[in-house]
């Protein structure tokens, strides 16, 4: 958008995406900071204006958050998680259920959906997509739907772009998953189910960036499951890697802030944990006993 708009820009994120997105249209132009320190580096430097996206606090972007805080630039903030840090220009609301949409209204409120053109509607419409589950989530709304009807108007083409993000599986993804399925474990009355992979598992199936992405939302499909959490050891530190999902009004983001160094939104939250993968499970049926839901 801001390149049909004239002007010069440059996409940044602090580590590499997963392999289902790699199809994105301009995917080979973004600046993964953690290969390419110096271009990300110089590309913050030399900004005006940045514009954050989907994160709304500078230690959740790695080593670009050192560098924003520390940027003359104007920083705008769009994003749709709980507790905003400050930036110049905010624009934040946790119910819209993702940022593509965010930036969607915001080409609105500039007047300038006559720059979103194929390219741009079939990124909207993707991170839409995703954001929602697949337009399941509970913030997915009549305009979201609104939104992403005028994004196939301008060309995002929804069977191409579900096939290319979501038809992508390996097989040694699915052994992986198969492994989480098959110990899958049930704790407070079967409103709370538990997965978990270790680093050995990880590497035995030749665990790639991505691969676990989703794994979690099978725990809250199973009837009665209020609450689903996936744990996953570090593949090279020692910690472990956090991801909450829950249904209705119980809020995982309170309970990863409180208990998981963590956050994100009411339904969907992540943290992280310096204990062993069993102490920390033992520590999250402890937790999760307390909790009234
Ligand atoms: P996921 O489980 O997909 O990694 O993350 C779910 C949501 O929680 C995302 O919106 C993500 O931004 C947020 N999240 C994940 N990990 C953390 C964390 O360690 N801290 C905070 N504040 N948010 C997180």
């Amino acid at each position: 958008f801001l390149k049909n708009k004239g002007l010069e820009s440059t996409i940044l994120v602090p580590n590499d995406f997963p392999k289902f997105l790699k199809w994105m249209p301009d995917a080979k132009k973004v600046v993964i900071a953690e290969y390419k320190r110096k271009k990300a580096g110089e590309a913050i430097y030399n900004a005006n204006v940045i514009f954050c996206l989907d994160f709304n606090s500078a230690a959740r972007i790695g080593i670009l958050g050192d560098w924003l805080t520390k940027s003359w630039a104007t920083k705008i903030l769009i994003d749709h998680h709980q507790q905003p840090e400050d930036f110049d220009y905010i624009y934040s609301d946790v119910t819209i259920p993702a940022t593509s949409q965010m930036v969607y209204h915001f080409i609105e409120a500039l007047g300038e959906e006559n720059l979103v053109d194929e390219n741009v509607a079939s990124c909207l419409y993707t991170g839409i997509m995703t954001d929602t589950g697949g337009f399941r989530f509970r913030s997915t709304s009549a305009t979201t739907h609104r939104i992403t009807a005028n994004l196939i108007e301008k060309g995002a083409n929804p069977t191409a772009i579900s096939s290319d993000t979501w038809d992508t599986n390996s097989v040694s993804r699915l052994h992986l998953l198969s492994l989480v399925l098959a110990r899958i474990e049930m704790v407070k009355d079967g409103k709370a189910a538990i997965l978990y992979l270790k680093r050995d598992e990880l590497k035995e199936f030749g665990y790639q960036k991505g691969d676990t992405e989703g794994f979690v939302n099978y725990g809250l499909s199973i009837a009665g499951a209020q609450v689903a959490v996936l744990f996953i050891e570090d593949l090279y530190q020692d910690f472990i890697k956090i991801s909450f999902r829950s249904k209705d009004e119980v809020d995982v983001n309170q309970f990863a802030r409180k208990h998981f160094n963590g956050g994100g939104h009411i339904n969907a939250a992540g943290g992280r944990y310096d204990k062993t993968i069993e102490e920390t499970i033992a520590d999250f049926k402890e937790f999760i006993e307390e909790e009234e839901f």
